[in-house]
């Protein structure tokens, strides 16, 4: 494969679509970042005539955007190539490599998997076309880019094709100032850049128009928002641009992810609370309740200061639905710091947390700390904050019990169709006996708790 020079023409200079009739099929491995670049891949394909394929069998064009922060990712995207070298020796196929995988490994796919076409990093989601033209034209191509600099590669400013049409993802930063020492991210996505608030207003407003009822503001740090912008000398806050997106005529529903723990400040919850389109919901990431396994995570905040600062939140929104991710396992954490995770989950009583058994990811400075735990010994503690998480999301499901809550429907329930699955402005999933168009707004009466589903019937 070669690298080749950057200044090709990108999409906007096309204007005959030159793929009609194909078929595409995209798999996405990770968070929702890759998710919402997917709906950007899958936008401009479209807009160069492709179609999406039921399977990734029928598909011309198999696109993998890949994701180095889920266990395990490598050996599952080898493995699947793996699968579509054999499908490629059956017939005309193209396949290409995106996203974080692809950004930091390009070399090792190149190595590994010398049938595949294409090879873009996280900057270059915007040039998938020219790189398949050049594909088709001259052979295989790896085109990375290291840095940006340019809004032009935010994947909002891209043609989309949206999974669920009445709910969209807005990337309001891209990248990540901060250090985590298990996180590849800053590494593979770079130094965050801000979206200008107009930018992000008017994309607001065009979704809403195409339909849209709510959106999710995206960026790995949503409280740093707007400290790399000067607009007329002022630097545009988080709180202000959630007051702005309320302000977008027809739109229901706000939300965001992810904030840090470390930056959210009292100005953030009161914009919460005194944007009534703003969703009583909080991703909030804990990792760790131990002090000393913040700190070796580069954190840059204690358990108490969670705490604290989840305390400060809920004091503005007390029907605040609470999310967190926890990492357990983390090298050298020991039994100590393991109960202190326990202790902080229990005293922060989410409702729902990702958890996560801790695996080294090549290329962070906690895969060479020397001191990773055994599987066994990581196994035996996740099970016991898994049991210690279920039990208190169970209870705060139950608390829901007879309550009647706002439902936006997401249509028929996918195990069973005869049920409708709404989502309430806490995030919750509610089966409702009932019909309703997704997008469409409902009221349920709660009839019956899970530990991750509640059932409820339409409220009369
Ligand atoms: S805040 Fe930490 S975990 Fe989140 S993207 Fe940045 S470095 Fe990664």
């Amino acid at each position: 494969m070669d690298t080749i020079a950057l200044g090709m023409p990108t999409y906007k200079e096309r204007r005959i679509p030159t793929r009609s009739g194909q078929q595409y099929f995209i798999r996405t491995f990770g968070c929702q970042m890759n998710e919402h670049d997917t709906e950007r891949i899958a936008g401009l394909l479209e807009s160069d005539g492709m179609e999406p394929a039921g399977s990734a069998d029928a598909a011309d064009l198999i696109i993998l955007n890949t994701c180095t922060i889920r266990e395990n990712a490598d050996q599952k995207l080898y493995g699947y190539l793996g699968s579509l070298r054999a499908l490629k020796s059956e017939r005309p196929l193209r396949i290409a490599v995106g996203g974080c995988m692809a950004q930091k490994d390009r070399e090792v796919i190149q190595d590994r998997a010398g049938w595949v076409d294409v090879v873009f990093g996280t900057h270059n989601t915007h040039r998938v076309l020219d790189l398949l033209d050049h594909a088709d034209e001259w052979g295989p191509i790896t085109e990375i880019w290291e840095e940006t600099t340019s809004t032009e590669a935010m994947p909002s400013a891209l043609p989309t094709h949206r999974e669920t049409p009445h709910s969209a993802w807005v990337t309001i930063t891209i990248g990540c100032n901060n250090s985590c020492t298990f996180c590849i991210v800053p590494y593979v996505r770079g130094a965050e850049i801000s979206r200008r608030p107009s930018d992000i207003i008017r994309e607001v407003r065009n979704l809403v128009a195409e339909g849209v009822r709510e959106v999710t503001l995206l960026g790995q740090n949503v409280n740093s928002y707007g400290r790399d912008l000067d607009l007329n000398g002022r630097k545009p806050l988080f709180a202000d641009l959630l007051r702005q997106v309320g302000q977008v005529e027809g739109l229901r529903r706000i939300r965001f992810t992810s904030p840090h723990p470390k930056d959210i400040r009292a100005d953030v919850a009161a914009a919460m609370a005194e944007t009534p389109e703003v969703c009583e919901q909080l991703h909030f990431p804990l990792q760790s309740g131990s002090d000393s396994v913040l700190r070796r995570m580069h954190r840059g905040y204690t358990g108490e200061r969670f705490l604290a600062r989840l305390e400060m939140v809920r004091s503005h929104m007390p029907d605040l639905t609470v999310s967190t991710d926890i990492i357990v396992g983390f090298p050298g954490e020991t039994e100590a710091d393991f109960q202190d995770t326990l202790d902080v989950v229990a005293a922060a009583r989410f409702d729902s947390a990702y958890m996560f058994q801790y695996s080294p990811r090549p290329g962070t400075p906690a895969a060479e700390y020397d001191d990773q735990l055994s599987k066994e010994v990581v196994q035996e503690r996740f099970d016991r904050l898994a049991a210690l998480q279920d039990q208190i999301s169970l209870e705060k499901n139950e608390a829901l019990l007879g309550s009647t809550l706002e439902l936006m429907s997401e249509g028929p329930s996918r195990k069973d169709a005869s049920r409708l699955a709404g989502r309430t402005r806490g995030g919750k999933v509610v089966h409702c006996e009932a019909s309703v168009p997704p997008g469409e707004e409902l009221f349920a009466t709660i009839t019956s708790a899970a530990p991750h589903h509640l059932m409820g019937v339409p409220a009369s």
